[in-house]
């Protein structure tokens, strides 16, 4: 069971004299505090639920000597010390964040979005390079609440923050370009999305090579504008692509699973917000593949493989014998294709593993 999240009046004399308090969600006079750190405040009941469950829960016990150092004295805690809580806390705010927006959880990121921006600041002052990750995340939030504007403004400042530090990485400038791109399309500006996602595409081919599968996002997000302009033989390329990557990426991490075939397929390499954007992706390719009017099995092959090899990595064996057997169909169609092999390995094996039940497969049988 979780702690619920405590609230209580503040105790006036517990602060110092005239220290008024603010809202840690909407920085309004606080009325409330927490009980369980007495270090963070509220307006309301609703703004400390909304905190608790976004990220409090997570960094209440390491916020006290954070913040009481603010309260108290600085003498205390040494200045490496409080700097390294305080990079700790930047850390967890932006994994909670992060791990709540790829689960969708747009309104749920936000305090943690929030919070990892304030620390970021108080920690590297504003207008830098450091606040970036902080604003995509805000800007994220924001996309997936329908909030445009505010995107805007967050990336326009994170864009500012880039072009004052020249050398900040590469990695920064593909997350802002792939973000921008993907607010241009939900303005229908889409001649400027595909300008940043080209640009987004060329910064993470720099820094991952042009077949990672970080790169292969770009793409797909690219063929998702080609698409809306009806440009279907650059979808196609661009999804050739994308299904090239991820089956040489997938083969490998099944070979090496298939060394430990002993232990059950656990979670450990991707987790599950990942791989469910991973398959959302796959089967939007799939489905593509099947509409199309040339419907090549050769492709159909790749995908559904794909997706088996995905599922199975898993856990899930009904999913990943379920896209085997599409697989396999399309491959047979095609004369010496060299996937009906693997892909009929990939059924054994999910087979063997589907009738010897043990601990970690046996959730995702039923
Ligand atoms: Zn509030
Ligand atoms: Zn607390």
């Amino acid at each position: 069971m979780e702690a619920e999240s405590q609230g209580s009046a503040i105790i006036p004399f517990a602060l110092p004299k005239g220290a008024e308090k603010f809202c840690e969600l909407c920085q309004r006079e606080a009325r409330l505090q927490c009980s369980k750190c007495r270090v963070t405040f509220y307006c309301a009941a609703e703004h400390q639920q909304a905190d608790w469950v976004g990220i409090h829960k997570r960094i209440c016990q390491l916020l006290v000597p954070i913040r009481a150092l603010t309260l108290r004295s600085l003498q205390q805690t040494s200045h490496t010390e409080a700097q390294i809580k305080k990079a700790e806390l930047i850390e967890i705010c932006r994994l909670v964040a992060q791990s709540k927006l790829s689960e969708g959880k747009h309104q749920e990121a936000l305090p943690a979005a929030q919070l990892c921006l304030r620390c970021s600041i108080d920690v590297h002052g504003p207008n830098t390079v450091q606040l970036v990750p902080a604003y995509l995340l805000l800007a994220e939030a924001n996309m997936g609440l329908g909030n445009l504007d505010l995107v805007a403004d967050f990336l326009s400042q994170a864009e500012w923050a880039v072009l004052k530090s020249p050398k900040c990485g590469l990695t920064i400038h593909h997350q802002l370009h792939r973000s921008l791109g993907r607010l241009h399309v939900a303005t229908g500006d889409l001649e400027t999305a595909l300008h940043n996602f080209a640009n987004d595409i060329y910064f993470a081919t720099e820094e991952y090579g042009l077949d990672s599968t970080v790169t292969s996002r770009g793409y797909f997000l690219m063929a998702d504008v080609f698409t809306k302009q009806g440009k279907m033989p650059t979808v196609r390329s661009l999804y050739s692509e994308v299904a090239r990557i991820w089956h040489r990426h997938l083969t490998r991490h099944l070979e090496t699973r298939k060394e430990s075939i002993q232990n059950p397929p656990v979670d450990s390499f991707y987790d599950k917000a990942e791989r469910v954007e991973v398959d959302e992706m796959l089967r939007t390719m799939l489905e593509f593949e099947q509409k199309d009017t040339r419907k090549d099995p050769a492709r159909i092959a790749v995908v559904a493989h794909c997706l088996a090899m995905l599922s199975f990595l898993g856990g899930d064996f009904l999913k990943a014998q379920g896209f085997g057997s599409t697989a396999l169909q399309a491959s047979q169609l095609i004369p010496d294709h060299d996937l009906t092999e693997p892909i009929q390995a990939l059924l054994q094996l999910v087979k063997i593993l589907h009738t010897v039940p043990h601990p970690g497969s046996a959730e995702s049988q039923y």
